[in-house]
């Protein structure tokens, strides 16, 4: 499934202190991310390999194994849809392979402290090679937790290092929860922020970038996948095809969710890199087409208006070592 942003004008499923179980409103997108890894991991030659995505995805039921599923059947005869679903695995691939750099040279600097900040269905603590001693902490709301929970260990499937959930809402105060899990504020971190800022308030980032600063000793990094408001990028033929496109891509899968209403495309949403360079981070970032396009797998022409709009991002914190 291919998830927009900005594409529609669809009105906001979402309100203040709103909660969701793994099918639901935003913990459906950690569905079909992890879809999008399943997918990339069963092509021969894959850029990056998620073990876990697809027995994970489809726990939650026949629509979503469909989704995750090689057999692109499901999409008939559509092959604007068949090409846009193949983005979409690129685009997933292609930042997964990003943020998996990142923790490899974390880990290489030294960094044995990790933060996925709405972990969804992020199978990094069981498919990295994590030093000895690094503990990985993972936030998310309960239901989505205990869901991951639940089926990672019915298959018995063993972390590789000190995992530990954290269940909370990122728009209250985790700090308290992430210190009681035992998050030590001296020691460096690398922190994950990836496919999280779309869905929250641009007053909600903030708070949440000021408070990953005032938990980063000095040696820390974060990285996230930030997101630009444009809502001129597609015109409104453009906009219209793609409304009846994912309404029928829904409609085969069996899926009732609007996942277009679940972002906050706040105008006035800080940028991301600006915001992180006058706070004291020196980030470093790539269009994510540009960085499809460099690892092979860049966005059809015909398709820019509708890719997603976004830029990878890592960042680190007083000189710290890159
Ligand atoms: N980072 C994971 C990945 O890339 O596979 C999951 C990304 S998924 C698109 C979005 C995740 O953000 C979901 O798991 C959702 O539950 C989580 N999320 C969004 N807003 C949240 C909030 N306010 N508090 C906790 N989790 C949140």
């Amino acid at each position: 499934m291919v998830m927009m942003f900005d594409v529609t004008e669809a009105a906001s499923a979402r309100s203040e202190g709103d909660s969701w179980d793994i099918t639901e409103s935003v913990g459906a997108t950690a569905l079909g991310v992890a879809a999008e890894r399943a997918l990339e991991t069963s092509q021969p030659d894959p850029l990056i390999r998620d073990e876990y995505a697809f027995l994970l995805v489809s726990a939650a039921g026949p629509p979503w194994t469909q989704l995750a599923s090689s057999d692109l059947s499901w999409l008939g005869d559509d092959e604007t849809a068949r090409r846009m679903h193949l983005m979409s695995r690129d685009y997933q691939a292609v930042r997964t392979h990003y943020f998996d750099r990142y923790f490899a040279a974390a880990a290489r600097a030294g960094i044995r402290q990790i933060v996925l900040l709405a972990a969804g269905l992020d199978s990094r603590a069981y498919r990295l090679d994590w030093p000895a001693g690094t503990v990985v902490y993972e936030l998310d709301q309960p239901r989505v937790l205990d869901f991951k929970n639940r089926t990672l260990q019915a298959h018995g499937a063993v972390a590789k290092a000190d995992r530990r959930t954290v269940a909370v809402d990122l728009r209250d105060d985790w700090p308290a929860a992430l210190r009681h899990a035992g998050f030590d504020s001296a020691a460096p971190t690398a922190w994950l922020a990836e496919g999280l800022l779309c869905y929250l308030p641009a007053d909600a980032q903030d708070r949440l970038f000021e408070r990953i600063t005032a938990l980063s000793a000095p040696g820390s990094r974060l990285a996230v996948e930030a997101f630009h408001h444009d809502p001129q990028r597609a015109t409104e033929r453009r906009r219209a095809e793609w409304r009846d496109r994912t309404a029928r891509m829904k409609a085969a899968l069996d899926l009732n969710l609007d996942f277009e209403a679940l972002t906050y495309d706040d105008p006035d949403r800080a940028d991301a890199g600006e915001w992180l360079a006058a706070h004291g981070w020196h980030p470093d970032s790539v269009p994510g087409t540009e960085e499809m396009a460099r690892l092979g797998r860049p966005v059809p022409a015909d398709l820019l208006d509708v890719a997603v709009p976004s830029t990878l991002l890592r960042a680190h914190l007083n000189g710290a070592s890159r």
